[in-house]
């Protein structure tokens, strides 16, 4: 059987746990050579190790811009070229409207917003015509979520850069698609309460998903590889849900 990504070359950032982690093992299995990002060397290796030897970490902060340029380069010294970028990595904690603090828009928008941009933008010297960008975003995008204001427009930020951006990119065919999971069973996710409460807040989601479970970040990941491989050749500038539902009814 063919695969799907034989030959590319990709860069996953965020690509140490859940989505990324995932998206970077289907890639690697699909035939890509995958770099992924991450901001601790333990982490990064385990990741490198859980992918096989198709797997490049490279240690680095997507809202530093010095660290995407040391990104660049050694992807530049070592590939030479990128035919995938899929800007993943994304964080984010509750605060209702009346606590949010400026520290905390500031840094969720400096990792959401500002390296997902010069994450994308920094990577176009390398990137080849034709290629793929993928960008994380979130059904709280187009959904209202308590406690999460400044996340969610984030996310609807993102939403909006697929749309402009294939715009931008246009003469060099250059495809941008957002993906936008529902809640999927990662750290990430997990992280948002207490250890305590993880249980719980995972029954609640899964309540709220017509499916009536958390998503795997393995479903995330077929999804991004489609949207990566040829397979989507004239789909560009969408939002593709993959939230069992959660987010369409
Ligand atoms: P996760 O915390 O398990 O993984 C996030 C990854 O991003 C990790 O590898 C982490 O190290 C990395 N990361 C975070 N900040 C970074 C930074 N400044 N520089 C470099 N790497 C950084 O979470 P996840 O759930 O797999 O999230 C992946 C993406 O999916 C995020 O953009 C998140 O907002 C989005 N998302 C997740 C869910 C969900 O339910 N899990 C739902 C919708 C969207």
């Amino acid at each position: 059987m063919t695969r799907k990504l034989e030959g590319k070359i990709a860069l996953i950032t965020g690509g140490t746990t859940g989505i990324g982690l995932a998206s970077a093992q289907e890639f690697a299995a699909q035939g890509a050579k995958v770099f992924i990002t991450g901001r601790r060397q333990a982490e990064l290796d385990a990741a490198v190790a859980a992918i096989g030897d198709n797997a490049i970490g490279i240690r680095s902060d997507v809202s530093k811009l010095d660290d995407l340029d040391r990104v660049y380069a050694d992807i530049a010294a070592k590939a030479g070229h990128l035919d995938i970028v899929f800007a993943n990595a994304g964080s984010g904690d509750m605060q209702p409207l009346g606590s949010i603090t400026e520290e905390h828009f500031d840094r969720i928008f400096s990792i959401n917003v500002k390296g997902l941009l010069f994450t994308v933008q920094k990577a176009l010297p390398l990137m080849k015509d034709g290629g793929s960008v993928i960008l994380t975003s979130s059904t709280t995008s187009i959904q209202g979520t308590e406690n999460f204001s400044v996340y969610s427009a984030s996310k609807a930020a993102v939403r909006n850069f697929a749309r402009s951006w294939l715009l931008d990119l246009k003469a060099r065919r250059i495809r941008v698609n957002a993906l936008s999971p529902g809640p999927v069973r990662t750290p990430g996710l997990g992280g948002l309460v207490p250890a305590e409460h993880q249980d719980g807040l995972f029954a609640h989601l899964a309540t709220l998903v017509p499916m009536g479970r958390l998503g795997e970040p393995g479903e995330i990941a077929k999804a991004a590889a489609f949207l990566a491989s040829d397979d989507s050749s004239f789909v560009n500038g969408i939002e593709l849900f993959v939230d069992g539902g959660a987010a369409q009814i």
